[in-house]
């Protein structure tokens, strides 16, 4: 992901889950890791996501990029 991704991402993030919060450590901040690509197990079949991780305990959460609206990243091979 580019800067101009991060901050695309950042925003819809924000948007959607208003503060921060983590469940583990009550945390109220995250920090966006980059897109994962969750293969399904005995399945060519995957779900393109974003992850972030809370940076007090490591709790990481993936969103899945088709709900948020968020290129999945197989729309030109791009290089994410
Ligand atoms: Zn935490």
């Amino acid at each position: 992901m580019n800067d101009i991704e991060k901050q695309k991402t950042a925003n819809v993030l924000s948007r959607v889950l208003g503060v921060a919060h983590c469940p583990m450590c009550n945390g109220h901040e995250f920090t966006l890791i980059g897109k994962v690509d969750v293969k399904l197990r005995h399945s060519d079949a995957h779900v393109p996501t974003v992850a972030i991780v809370c940076p007090t305990c490591g709790y990481m959460s993936l969103h899945a990029c088709v709900t948020l609206g968020l290129p999945t990243g197989h729309e030109d091979n791009g290089d994410d």
